[in-house]
């Protein structure tokens, strides 16, 4: 009989409900609320100190750099390059069917910004590969930046989670290394 395939796996990917639990961002967090105001208007933006110019990122509502609560939201530009990666091949949440992979998007803006982001199934990436972060609207007032898979150039080779190959000079990471981290 036509139709998905039987896993084996009593868990989540059965469960007929899964696209209605989808998680959506806190909207009026004193922290993040700019960004996802912004987001709304599909403009990305990112917090900068007001005093000393430094990023905040992850978002704060203070400069960690030097201590100023003057900050802004600048726009920035949604492109970027891949900087590295993870495939999630166990689902954990219904809203989220696996197999799909996680992407850290720098931009080419401001380099030290790195959005996590994610696309369905094992994405063919190669660490530097052009990206462009685009808007979904999820529902009404709630729209998320994604990355988007028309810019996503495949290059016939398969990076996967783990592996050491890295074809570019780039600086950027390539696949996430979980034996790298302290
Ligand atoms: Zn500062």
């Amino acid at each position: 009989m036509p139709g998905p395939m039987d896993d084996g796996n009593d868990g989540y990917q059965d469960n007929p409900a899964a696209p209605e639990a989808r998680l959506l961002p806190v909207q009026d967090d004193p922290e993040t609320a700019g960004f996802w105001e912004a987001a709304s208007r599909h403009e990305l933006v990112i917090r900068r100190c007001g005093s000393c110019a430094a990023v905040i990122h992850l978002l704060r509502s203070y400069c960690g750099i030097c201590g100023s609560w003057d900050t802004r939201w600048d726009p920035v530009r949604g492109e970027g390059m891949v900087h590295s990666w993870t495939v999630v091949e166990h689902q954990v949440h219904p809203a989220y069917p696996a197999p799909y992979t996680i992407v850290l998007v720098e931009l080419h803006d401001e380099p030290s910004v790195r959005f996590i982001t994610s696309v369905p199934g094992v994405a063919d990436l190669i660490a530097g590969q052009p990206m462009q972060l685009t808007f979904e609207t999820v529902e009404q007032d709630n729209v998320l930046p994604r990355p988007s898979m028309s810019r996503i150039t495949h290059s016939g080779t398969s990076l996967r989670w783990g592996s050491t190959a890295n074809p570019t000079t780039s600086s950027a990471a390539g696949p996430f290394d979980p034996a790298g981290c302290p």
